[in-house]
């Protein structure tokens, strides 16, 4: 195991083996919290995802053939050894990535839930059957694997995400190339190597890392058949096109702006709670991170002291010590980028409630760390407002009534998570309805949709007509076939001109 995450360099993984691939281009993977270089990524380039395709292509009929019971089999196996190293996996994503280690743990928990829900194919897969649609004559419909499928995805979360695509395609039947993150990519091979030790054929999962280079082959390769994208939305956008354009089945999970309304009837001391976790766990670098508070009425006065308390009292530091709350952002450049913003919320006159720019960590000075961040009298036409930050920077909204803040809410370009506290059904009932995103909490400030609920966004939040996991994902990696049949002892003799009809 420790060859595919230890070694100074981080590989392909094609065809059932690590592969160095066709190029010499390599770039830096940090660790975040010392600033150091931890390994070198090994960039694909096209050679590498034809490789990689024609693995998955060779390997597609043996495993299209395989019942889904026997395939549902090596995803349990695979279950069992994610389980059995999910520490092991926690610790790479922390030193990758920055998260802190329970976080990580918590992602790879959240990632082994769709791989659970994967083992149950065979009654996903079950198609429908009437008998005697005419005399003699039955109808059924099945659902059968595209190929070869693709997916991309961010870095925020090296294992969750990945597994949000991966496990599905396979179950169902597909061959998938994976394109990881090139910021943390060492999670993807340790799971490869997991995939194949649980007895998963050669070709059937691989690995191409890369940047814009790996993507745009695949995007062009014909014989990939469908795209699974999770990342920021102006790549989304660009994926969505380009992927319809040649031809894919595309899903393409882009940005987003969390709000979270606090009604006057809230306990505030939860949503308070609610808002610290939401809005600086992982550093605010999850795509369901709260980042507007929206304050109704007179809970600003009570709720904005309190956060800025909380704000400068969180524990920031190298995620692997136990007492730590958040971790370095994951590389330098993000950590200037969500710098920028705070200077950028200032020169907008948002209030800068607390500060958490030029943060040094003792022991970590050369580490990519930067504080909690609060602003308050934010405006919607603020870009801190308009813009997805991508950091722990929490903006406080006000609103003079219920009305207001869904309206606030509705008009965002983002559609991708939304919670309300409230102690009022009613007020519950009316924000679940009215509001135009796509996944919503009462009193929950991050309503990760559980793996057989399905997981999407609206708006630009979402390119593509499916959701991840769940029955949609089911539905994304299959195709449905229709099948009518009659026996010669019930067909009609003659030809007949008119459109068939039930007789
Ligand atoms: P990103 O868009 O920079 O990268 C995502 C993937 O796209 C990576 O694999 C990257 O290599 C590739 N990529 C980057 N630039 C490209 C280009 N020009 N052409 C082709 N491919 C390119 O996103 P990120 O910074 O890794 O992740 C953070 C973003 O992801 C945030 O915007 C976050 O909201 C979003 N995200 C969304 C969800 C969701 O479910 N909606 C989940 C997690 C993250």
């Amino acid at each position: 195991m420790q060859a595919y995450t230890d070694s100074a360099d981080v590989v392909h993984y094609i065809g059932g083996k690590i592969a160095r691939g066709a190029g010499d281009r390599t770039q830096a993977v940090f660790n975040p919290a010392t600033g150091a270089v931890a390994r070198r990524l090994v960039l694909g380039e096209a050679a590498d995802v034809n490789s990689a395709v024609a693995a998955a292509k060779a390997a597609f009929p043996a495993w299209r053939d395989t019942p889904p019971i026997r395939r549902a089999r090596v995803m349990l196996r695979f279950l069992e050894l994610m389980n059995r190293h999910k520490d092991e996996l926690a610790a790479i994503i922390t030193a990758e990535h920055g998260k802190v280690f329970a976080d990580a743990q918590g992602e790879v928990a959240r990632g082994i839930d769709v791989i659970e829900f994967a083992c149950g194919i065979p009654q996903l897969l079950k198609g429908d059957y009437t008998e005697q649609v005419s005399t003699g004559m039955d109808n059924w419909t099945v659902r059968q694997p595209l190929g070869v499928v693709a997916g991309i995805t961010p870095f925020n979360f090296p294992c969750m995400v990945p597994c949000w695509m991966f496990p599905v395609a396979l179950a169902a039947g597909c061959t998938f190339v994976l394109k990881p993150s090139e910021r943390d990519p060492s999670a993807s091979l340790f799971m490869a190597k997991l995939l194949t030790e649980a007895g998963l054929p050669d070709g059937v999962f691989n690995v191409v890392q890369g940047d814009k280079i790996v993507v745009d082959a695949l995007l062009e390769h014909r014989d990939v058949k469908a795209v699974s994208f999770v990342g920021s939305t102006p790549i989304a956008n660009y994926i969505y096109e380009t992927g319809a354009k040649h031809g894919k089945r595309v899903q393409a999970l882009g940005g987003a702006k969390n709000h979270m309304v606090v009604m006057p009837d809230a306990d505030i001391e939860q949503a308070v709670d609610a808002l610290i976790g939401a809005g600086y766990g992982s550093a605010g670098e999850r795509c369901m991170a709260i980042s507007v508070a929206v304050l109704v009425g007179d809970v600003a006065d009570k709720i904005v002291p309190r956060l800025a308390e909380r704000a400068r009292a969180l524990i920031v530091k190298n995620g692997m010590e136990a007492d730590a709350e958040m971790g370095p952002i994951v590389t330098q450049q993000a950590l200037e980028r969500i710098e920028g913003y705070i200077a950028t919320g200032v020169a907008e006159g948002a209030t800068l409630v607390v500060d958490g720019r030029g943060l040094s960590v003792p022991g970590h000075e050369n580490g990519f760390f930067t504080g909690g961040t609060l602003f308050d009298h934010v405006t919607p036409a603020m870009r801190i407002y308009k813009e997805e930050i991508f950091g722990p920077v929490l903006a406080c909204v006000r609103a003079k009534d219920f009305a207001e803040a869904v309206q606030l809410i509705n008009d965002h370009e983002f559609g991708n998570g939304v919670a309300c506290f409230t102690r009022d059904g009613n007020v519950a009932r009316e924000f679940g309805r009215q509001i135009e995103v796509g996944m919503v909490g009462i009193n929950v400030p991050i309503p990760v949709p559980m793996a057989w609920h399905g997981f999407g966004g609206w708006k630009r939040s979402l390119f593509g007509d499916m959701h991840a996991y769940g029955e949609e994902g089911v539905r994304f990696y299959t195709k449905q076939k229709s099948i009518m049949q009659r026996w010669p002892e019930s067909t009609e003799k003659g030809a007949e001109f008119t459109m068939p009809v039930a007789k």
